[in-house]
């Protein structure tokens, strides 16, 4: 039995990592590792949050078509790995991506199948009370990714290769609630 494709964006504070979190815990789901040059944050692991690569690295790696899909977002590049996705969909397990607007639009005009979902904040006031409260970003961090995610939700609702972008769009405003909502969309078992 061939596994399954779910692809997870939406703006950074719109809680999509918690989401994430979550559903990686449950039997037969893998998350997918992204390469990115940022900088890791604190507490992040390398191999585990993400693959940290230089620029160079990065760029190498993606002139060798080692990435499915990859983009740039606030001033550094991310990529998924091709090889992870390709292994775990062929052992039956449910492989996530948690990617960005543009990288989930090369899928959608590549048409690699799976489930498209968009998690948005509340409001736009609420995220960058989220952002505030992670503590983790700057002051120009954050203000850019409020720009960003103004534009991400403006483009989560585009038509691409003749269907929309994302199949659902889930806000959220209450986490537990979106976590059931997401399992029961992909169909998985809590
Ligand atoms: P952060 O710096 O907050 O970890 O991630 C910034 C943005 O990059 C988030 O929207 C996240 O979903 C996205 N992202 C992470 N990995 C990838 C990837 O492999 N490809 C693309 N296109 N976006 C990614």
């Amino acid at each position: 039995m061939s596994g399954k494709l779910v692809v997870i964006s939406g703006p950074s504070g719109a809680g999509k990592t918690s989401v994430c979190r979550a559903l990686k815990q449950l039997p037969g789901v893998e998350f997918s590792v992204s390469a990115t040059t940022r900088a890791p944050r604190a507490g992040e692991q390398a191999g585990v949050d993400y693959h940290f690569l230089s620029r160079e690295e990065f760029e190498r790696r993606a002139q060798q078509g080692d990435f499915l899909e990859w983009a740039a977002y606030n001033g550094n590049c991310y990529g998924t790995p091709r090889w992870p996705m390709d292994e775990a969909i062929r052992a039956g397990r449910t492989f996530l991506l948690e990617i960005e607007v543009a990288g989930t639009r090369q899928l959608r005009e590549k048409s690699v199948a799976g489930v498209y979902l968009f998690i948005s904040p509340p409001s736009i006031e609420e995220l960058k009370n989220r952002l505030v409260r992670r503590g983790t970003n700057t002051e120009q961090d954050i203000e850019s990714r409020v720009r960003i995610a103004r534009e991400e939700i403006e483009a989560a609702q585009q038509v691409v290769a003749g269907r929309p972008l994302y199949d659902h769009t889930i806000p959220n405003v209450d986490l537990e609630q979106t976590i059931a909502r997401v399992a029961e969309l992909i169909g998985v078992r809590r």
